[in-house]
């Protein structure tokens, strides 16, 4: 018989759109050659307003690639599951960003104890929150830029604070820096700060998006990723890397047809190569993922110096998307990687 797969898409977070191309990619590969003689598609649609939706309308949303708005249905509150949820064997999730790369969803599916695709609650937790990520890193010895951690209060509640610590990051860090929501995806969020009154605005919006802001000291360096696949035994692909016109990889950069190029695999020394490899395994292991994540670097090119920027837990999936392609040059096409995550879910 054939294994039901649940795929959940859509989300509540900024990255929906993204989830349902990164969605409709993976079911159309679940539903080609082997893959489906092997498994059946249940797509389950997660509304921005947090609702789950089956059957005919979620197969419309992943076929047009049109998100609902909230107001068009509203067949199940979310503590009421639609039926079909029951039927499903293995669950794929293909949310990205907050209340879906971030351990709720997996909190809920391991409650479910039904297997799924990827990184468990702790993984996929310490993964999306970046000050989590960076202390574990650290802790590991992987190398990162400096960094120092904020919260919402010390921006918004006192007054008397804030130009202190505005004064701190400046020292400590220089211009540029980058300001970071915390558990965010996408660049959403992120801005690039190059003067005390850029910092202020760039702290201030930030803390509009999340309670937990880090502030990174900028490097000028080529950007490098990694796509690690494996539970215990995770493997490392070849490395790609990103290019574009725009100051930095910012939201409009990343989803504007024809703005950034991706290179695989990157044109680099051997002995970088290897030292990405070994830091994206190490980086893997390290927050606990399993299945699958996406490993981002900075590279300097004049000092061969390599900062660990961050995993993803939960990487676009498009056809055109970074870590399938890494994939396909290592020698795994699209349609085997869904179908060995599928593996790996059913062997943790
Ligand atoms: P993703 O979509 O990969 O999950 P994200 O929202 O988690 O992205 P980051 O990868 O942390 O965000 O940063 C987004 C981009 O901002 C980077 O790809 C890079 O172009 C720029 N950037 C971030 N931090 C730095 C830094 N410290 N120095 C230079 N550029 C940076
Ligand atoms: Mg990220
Ligand atoms: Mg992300
Ligand atoms: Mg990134």
């Amino acid at each position: 018989a054939k294994i039901r797969i649940g795929l959940l898409f859509g989300g509540r977070s900024g990255e929906h759109e993204v989830s349902i191309n990164s969605a409709q990619a993976i079911a159309q590969a679940l539903q080609t050659g082997e893959n489906d003689h092997k498994y059946d598609v249940i797509p389950v649609y997660i509304q921005k307003n947090g609702v789950w939706i089956a059957g005919e309308t979620a197969d419309e949303v992943l076929e047009s690639k049109t998100p609902l708005s909230p107001e068009d249905t509203n067949p199940y509150q979310l503590w009421q599951f639609p039926p079909e949820l029951q039927e499903v064997e293995v669950w794929f999730p293909v949310l990205h960003g907050p209340n879906g790369e971030d351990g709720t969803i997996q909190g809920l599916l391991t409650l479910m104890q039904v297997p799924f695709v990827g990184s468990g609650v702790l993984g996929s937790a310490v993964g999306m929150d970046k000050i989590a990520m960076k202390m574990a890193f650290a802790q590991a010895g992987l190398p990162q830029v400096k960094y120092k951690a904020v919260e919402r209060s010390q921006i918004w509640s006192n007054p008397c604070i804030f130009p202190k610590l505005c004064d701190d990051i400046e020292a400590g860090l220089g211009y540029p820096c980058f300001v970071k929501p915390a558990n965010l995806g996408s660049s959403v969020g992120i801005a690039k700060a190059r003067s005390h009154s850029e910092l202020e605005a760039a702290l201030d919006s930030a803390a509009s998006y999340d309670r937990r802001i880090v502030i990174e000291a900028g490097v000028t360096a080529r950007e490098l990723e990694c796509a690690v696949l494996g539970n215990d035994n995770p493997k490392a692909s070849v490395v790609g890397e990103i290019t574009f016109d725009s100051d930095f990889y910012d939201y409009e950069t990343k989803y504007t047809e024809g703005r950034s190029q991706i290179h695989i695999p990157a044109s680099l020394p051997e002995k970088v190569i290897k030292q990405i490899q070994e830091m994206a395994i190490q980086a893997f292991k390290t927050v606990d993922a399993s299945g699958l994540a996406r490993v981002d670097f900075f590279y300097v090119e004049e000092t061969q110096a390599i900062y660990l920027n961050e995993i993803n837990t939960l990487p676009g999936f498009t056809k055109f998307s970074m870590y399938p392609q890494l994939w396909q040059a290592t020698g795994i096409s699209f349609e085997q990687l869904v179908d060995k995550l599928i593996q790996l879910a059913l062997e943790k």
